[in-house]
Order: C-alpha cells, then structure tokens, then sequence
C-alpha cells in the first residue's frame, strides 16, 4: 500500500476518509483535522489559556503536542493518582513530554489530600478517580488563572458515554456531551478538541511523531464490551464514530434540561458543589487513613 500523496509505504489506511498516508504525510493530515474540529466547533480561542489533562496515555499526549504544534497556548496539568508503578510511569513520561516539546509542567498529587486511588477499597474505584480528576483539574485551573481545561476525550470515549449513561435513562447528561462546555460559578470552561477523533488516529499520530507515551493500561480499568461494540459497528459503517458523535452535538443544543438544581459551596473546601459538602471532600473523609 502506497501513500495517496507521496507514494512512499503507507503507514496506514483511514477508512472514514479513504485515503492511506505514509508516517511522513500523516501527521500534517492529523493536524488539519484537529484544527478542522477546532475551529467549526469553537472549541478553542487563539487567546485562551489553555489547560491540557495529560495522563500519559496516547489520547492526551497526542492531544498536547497537537495543540502546542497548532501554535495554542497550552500548559500541562498530570494528576498523580497514586497507582502504585502505573501512576510512577505516566508521571516521569508526562514530564519527559513536556520537556520535549518545551510546554510548563504541573502536577497535582491525590496524596496531597490524604488518600491515593491504590487505598480506596470499594468496587467502584473508577468513579471515585473520575471525581478526582474532576475536582482536582477544575481547582488547579481556577486557582491558577486558567481559561479552559482541554482533555483528551476520543470519539470512543463520548459514545460510551452515551451508552452507559443517556441509554440507562439518563437525559440529564447529554448537554455535556459537547466539544466545548463554559464554566461558570466556580467552574472552568471544558474543551476536548479530540472528540472528533479516534483511538486510532490518537495512536498513528503519536506513534508517526515519536511522542512518549504510556501503552500500559490502569489495572484498575476493567475490559469494557461496550467498545467492542462501538469496534464492531465502526467496522461494519466506517465513519460511524465521526458521524455518531457530530450528531450528538445537535441533540445536545437542542435538549433542555432543567437546570434548577441550587449551586451551592461545598462548607468544608468551598469549591461548587450540589451538595452541602462536595463529592471530593466525602471520599477523603471516608479514605483519608
Ligand atoms: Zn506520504
Ligand atoms: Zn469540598
């Protein structure tokens, strides 16, 4: 298989877009289409402070060099978790990233606050590291001046969202299935300028671009069929990861939800929250040893 634009080998063949490209073409395709989604969805402003959530993974690390090659203003934020040797790994690649493509490095440690993920003992370890994330992120920003957060979020991700969450019942949450979502309240404006993009696209960038990332999966992440499923259909209809996650966009706008529910400050770390005291601050009550 030759490139279509250069005739060399091709690297890969891109269904959705029926064209094969070499590991030299790849990357400036890859950019376009990022700047493409960018732009049409306004998911960033050139003047903007960004923000970028970098785990590690090829996701977000194909994200960051992706902004800064884009010439955005971008900053690194890495959460350590405290995930035993997987979080010790991510963190010293993060930084490696950073140093290589010369972008400021932050990093937030979970033990800061008293636990780490590796001490919570409850089924749901996920949804107690997607809270922390979340706060953590959103604080960090706020407190440092920043505009937007950006995270790493494929294609995937979005519709698997969707599955677990709008197909149990829950329409509440398809507003935030948008490209961009603005802050507000204590909130900092959230932007996944990758939401467009697939795991695969991520991965042929990162690995065209010699980007260090971590292939490790969490061993906390469990095997999930529903991507399978989503594989299977885009195998079946190539484009209907792209097209899946464009029509959301829509629905999003055009779902009203009622938004009555009183924000309110969390009385024990005074960040927003729906609650009197934060879903953060109740896990580090419960696992802070
Ligand atoms: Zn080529
Ligand atoms: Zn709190």
């Amino acid at each position: 298989m030759r490139c279509s634009k250069c005739k060399e080998r091709a690297i890969a063949y891109l269904k959705p877009y029926r064209i094969a490209l070499c590991g030299k073409c790849y990357p400036e395709f890859y950019l376009r289409l990022v700047e493409r989604s960018v732009k049409k969805y306004g998911i960033l402003k050139r003047k903007e402070r960004i923000l970028a959530c970098v785990s590690g993974g090829k996701d977000s690390s194909a994200m960051v060099v992706a902004l800064k090659m884009l010439g955005f203003n971008v900053e690194i934020l890495h959460i350590d978790l405290g995930i035993g040797d997987y979080s010790k790994k991510s963190r010293k690649i993060v930084e490696e990233l950073a140093e290589g493509i010369d972008v400021p490095f932050h990093v937030v440690e979970l033990a800061e606050y008293g636990f780490t993920i590796d001490g919570v003992d409850v089924k749901k370890v996920c949804s107690v590291c997607g809270t922390a994330k979340r706060y953590l992120m959103n604080r960090f920003a706020r407190e440092n001046g920043f505009d937007v957060i950006a995270t790493g979020h494929t294609a995937e991700d979005i519709i698997l969202f969707f599955f677990k969450n709008v197909l149990s019942g829950g329409i509440e949450w398809i507003p935030k299935l948008v490209p961009r979502s603005e802050g507000g309240g204590g909130f900092v404006s959230k932007a996944r300028p990758l939401f467009e993009r697939s795991e695969k696209e991520n991965i042929l960038f990162v690995l065209a671009e010699g980007i260090p990332f971590l292939a490790d999966e969490c061993p906390h992440a469990p095997r999930d069929a529903w991507k399978e499923i989503i594989y299977d259909i885009e195998a079946k209809r190539p484009g209907f990861k792209q097209n899946f996650v464009r029509g959301l966009v829509r629905l999003a706008k055009n779902v009203k939800v009622d938004e009555n529910w009183e924000l309110r400050r969390c009385k024990v770390c005074g960040e927003p929250s729906s609650s009197e005291v934060c879903a953060f601050c109740r896990y580090v009550m419960k696992f802070k040893k």
